[in-house]
């Protein structure tokens, strides 16, 4: 076909009814040539209100500034299928999230605005302050006290309850548990102590202090995570954790705002989600509790620009809950969003 029929043909399928959107084809260089084809294709779509994607084979870009075209049809198709996946998204009536516990926006603002004060370039939260801005999302953070010696260790431990898990913390450690900085199922005060002061020796100067926690219910290790974007602004994650984490990188990820619907999808998507599902008779987690605790920190990374990365690994999800045992948070000043999510969320809300 010439470009002229190349035309005739585009704009005829758009004038369909039945038509909601078109993928041109066209090959190089037959007919009456790129150029003239291009540009047949751009004076056929220019009115158009339906969606319009090209393929030229072998040249990838726009067409008018306007019409997305790519240089292989699997790419073409596999993006229409993205922005119809996203338009039935987007159609969908959003459901109003349960607020219980309600999220404290104006003292989760406080407490980010005040830290950035005190550190103006951003850094890693202390977990107090993590778990302090995560309860104004109620987000479940496991209990947990800050000591700085073998007896406060065991006297935190008695208090709370046991079993213990005790946790090194100084400003370099990072991933406690591959230089021995973590220790689970202590079951006497004396062994908090013993622990405490094995651990010191283990770890030396690098330990400044610990934490101790009461060792949550048993269950199934789930990654909660977050980013700023540069593109996409904040992304949520979750994935299964555990010692495969790293390795299977079995993860979902999504744009909030999320409902309950949303980070139930992204339980699902995991290969490992029949594990919560009670797979071979394991107990049921409760999949409500944990998508509660996805959403909120969906909300949390959409109100607050400044939080530019949280790890919430594990958060342990059980029959009666999901309880995050160890959270990362990192806040920064806010970079400006960018302009296309701006448009993006204005349409979308
Ligand atoms: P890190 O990731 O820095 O090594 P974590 O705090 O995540 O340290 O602890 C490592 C592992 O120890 C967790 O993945 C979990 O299996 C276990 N653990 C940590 N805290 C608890 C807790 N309160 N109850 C039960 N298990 C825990
Ligand atoms: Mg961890």
């Amino acid at each position: 076909a010439d470009a002229e029929e190349l035309g005739f043909a585009v704009a005829t399928v758009l004038a369909d009814p039945g038509v909601d959107s078109v993928l041109v084809v066209y090959t190089p260089p037959f007919g009456s040539g790129l150029e003239a084809s291009q540009a047949a294709i751009a004076k056929a779509t220019r009115d158009t209100g339906k969606t319009v994607l090209a393929c030229v084979v072998g040249h990838d870009g726009l067409i008018d500034e306007r019409v997305p075209s790519y240089a292989f049809p699997e790419q073409a198709v596999a993006a229409l299928a993205r922005v119809a996946e996203h338009a039935a998204w987007r159609a969908r009536p959003r459901e109003q999230v349960e607020v219980k516990p309600r999220v404290d926006r104006k003292s989760a603002r406080v407490v980010v605005a005040g830290d950035l004060l005190r550190h103006p370039e951003g850094r890693w939260l202390d977990h107090p302050t993590a778990a302090r801005l995560l309860g104004h999302y109620g987000v479940h953070v496991a209990e947990t006290r800050t000591a700085d010696s073998p007896e406060a260790a065991a006297e935190a431990a008695a208090a709370m309850g046991l079993p213990a898990v005790l946790k090194a913390t100084g400003p370099g450690l990072v991933h406690k548990s591959d230089v021995g900085g973590v220790v689970v199922g202590l079951a006497t005060p004396q062994e908090v102590e013993q622990a405490y002061r094995d651990m010191a020796e283990r770890i030396g100067p690098a330990m400044t202090g610990a934490l101790v926690q009461r060792m949550a219910e048993a269950g199934t290790e789930i990654i909660i995570g977050g980013v700023q974007h540069e593109t996409f602004g904040p992304l949520v994650m979750v994935g299964m954790g555990g010692v495969t984490a790293e390795i299977l990188r079995d993860q979902a990820f999504r744009i909030p705002p999320l409902d309950l619907r949303d980070a139930a999808e992204m339980i699902g998507e995991l290969r490992g989600a029949p594990l919560l599902y009670g797979y071979r008779g394991r107990p049921k987690a409760d999949i409500e509790a944990l998508a509660q605790q996805i959403v909120r920190v969906g909300a949390l990374l959409d109100d607050l620009p400044e939080v530019a990365e949280l790890d919430l690994n594990p958060v342990i999800a059980t029959p009666s809950g999901a309880l995050a045992v160890d959270v990362r948070i990192r806040v920064a000043p806010a970079p400006p969003r960018p302009s296309s999510y701006r448009r993006w969320m204005r349409r979308a809300r």
